[in-house]
């Protein structure tokens, strides 16, 4: 899997320029959405990010491991009794009921401990409902060692009916933001929208987004992004090898089992070194997915756990070794993420998270020219 950074640097200075004075917390959660958690969290450190945000305790200590030194926030993911050991390692924990803040305010003994609170303003996920939010947070006041540095919530939508409920819910989110300030409580951050909040422009009285979507080029909405100039897709390709090229006999016998990885057709097939293990999915949609093959459509056959078969009819120049676009442009061609969620019947997302974690990511930093 390719990563542009350059896609990813170009979709960062978007957000800032969109986010205005507010701050921008980056989301690399489920593996940077399956660009590769490591590479996308060095470079967004290089790029000064305020800090990076995940709900992967795994991934969160081995970006520390490695070296990662940005602040790194936990949306969530544990039980409370794993607060004091994410804060022996510099990971600042998120709280949403009485039992997180109680073991927060444990580990804050050892060493000083800032803490974030999750309200849930309407999602109905996690955090702490809206009704109970200021009580939570004022029973941390004057707890030694324990800081409250932030307070956010989520409401994420993929469209129109979606924007007017996350409206209304940001409405409460707000209220509770001014009542906490009537307090004398300010936290350093506040945070309400995410990818779709921020590209609708919705309004907002915090003071930082936390954005995961749009940093990767892709779309939070249902609809593919309109804005290509300003966002570009980070993943920009798949790729593997030809490793075998069969010349089915002609009137070949039927195949017996309905799958079909080539037997029983007349023409040229090849195999590809990817299969469902690696993420690769095809074959059984309700629409036949392609690859290039120097730069000419090869339709998908068959996929089973480690290979991948393709009808070669139309490469006859197609040889053994030959780099196998599943995406991506290869001649005056393209196959896109978004092509692959329209055959799968899926989202782009979710094709990411098929191969996530599962393919070498090398992130491409080279420019056109370079
Ligand atoms: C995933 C997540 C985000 C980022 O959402 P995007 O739509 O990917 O921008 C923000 N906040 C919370 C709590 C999240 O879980």
């Amino acid at each position: 899997m390719e990563i542009d950074a350059a896609a990813i640097e170009r979709n960062y200075a978007a957000i800032r320029r969109r986010a205005g004075p507010r701050r921008v917390l980056a989301s690399i959660k489920a593996n940077a959405y399956g660009h590769g958690v490591l590479k996308v969290a060095r470079l967004l450190e290089n790029l000064g990010v305020f800090g990076l945000w995940t709900g992967h305790v795994r991934e969160a200590l081995a970006l520390r491991k490695a070296g990662v030194a940005t602040r790194i926030v936990l949306f969530g993911g544990y039980l409370p009794d794993a607060i004091p050991d994410l804060a022996a390692h510099d990971l600042i924990p998120t709280v949403y009921d009485a039992a997180g803040v109680a073991a927060a305010a444990q580990a804050a003994r050892q060493r000083p401990l800032p803490v974030y609170v999750k309200v849930d303003a309407g999602l109905g996920r996690l955090g702490v409902p809206l009704s109970k939010a200021k009580a939570l947070v004022q029973s941390m006041r004057g707890v030694p060692g324990l800081r409250v540095e932030g307070v956010y919530t989520h409401l994420p939508f993929r469209d129109r009916d979606g924007q007017a409920w996350a409206e209304r819910a940001a409405a409460g989110f707000e209220r509770l933001l001014r009542e906490l300030e009537a307090e004398g409580i300010a936290p350093e951050v506040t945070q309400l929208w995410g990818s779709s909040g921020l590209l609708a422009g919705l309004p907002d009285s915090t003071n930082a987004v936390c954005v995961g979507h749009l940093l990767y080029g892709l779309s939070p909405l249902a609809r593919p992004l309109e804005q290509a100039d300003e966002f570009r897709p980070a993943c920009s390709g798949i790729k593997a090898s030809l490793i075998h090229i069969r010349q089915a006999e002609l009137h070949e016998e039927p195949p017996e089992m309905g799958a079909g990885y080539g037997r029983g057709r007349s023409g040229r097939t090849g195999v590809i070194a990817l299969g469902a293990g690696d993420g690769m999915r095809g074959g059984r949609g309700v629409a036949q997915p392609e690859v290039l093959v120097r730069g000419v459509r090869a339709p998908v056959i068959g996929v089973s756990l480690e290979h991948t078969v393709v009808d070669l009819s139309a490469c006859g120049t197609a040889r053994i070794g030959d780099e196998v676009v599943v995406m991506g442009a290869a001649g005056e061609d393209r196959i896109t993420l978004n092509d692959w969620a329209a055959w799968l019947g899926s989202t782009p997302l979710d094709v990411l998270m098929a191969f996530s974690g599962r393919l070498d990511c090398r992130l491409r930093t080279q420019t056109m020219n370079g």
